[in-house]
């Protein structure tokens, strides 16, 4: 049986969960709570390159900052993509006003940017703001 790493939204423990087990509703090990919770996870820096090095899922990340019109606007649709995408993917955002180097680092260029990421490698990103049909269209496109 195939297990997946996943990391826990909350405290960022690696559960290892089987995959065919994933659609139950599974709990952390650690802090007890959902392993998803069907909302995008904020994370920083530090708990991002965690979630992108040690997911087994792919990691869509949306580079977004409060002061952008575009990310405001897309912001219930990423929510609404995040419950259909779940939990085959782990949905987060990133505040790149809090998390300057990490936009240089990634070289963000335009907000919103969204990416996806496996196995610590970005696969895929597209600047500018979706719909929820326009973002999962997009995010499985690039997994087939
Ligand atoms: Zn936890």
């Amino acid at each position: 049986m195939e297990n997946l790493h996943i990391v826990c939204p909350h405290c960022d423990a690696v559960n290892r969960v089987p995959s065919v087990r994933l659609e139950e509703e599974a709990t952390c090990g650690t802090c007890k709570r959902p392993l998803f919770t069907g909302h995008p996870t904020d994370l920083s820096t530090e708990r991002f390159l965690k979630h992108i090095q040690r997911s087994d899922i792919p990691v869509l990340v949306d580079f977004w900052a409060p002061w952008c019109g575009p990310c405001r606007t897309m912001a219930p649709f990423y929510e609404e993509a995040t419950r259909h995408l779940e939990p085959y993917f782990r949905v987060v955002k990133v505040n790149t006003e809090a998390e300057q180097q990490l936009a240089t680092r990634f070289a963000i260029r335009s907000i919103p940017t969204l990416a996806v990421f496996k196995g610590g490698r970005e696969l895929a990103r597209q600047p500018g703001a979706m719909d929820s049909k326009s973002i999962i269209a997009w995010v499985q496109q690039h997994l087939r």
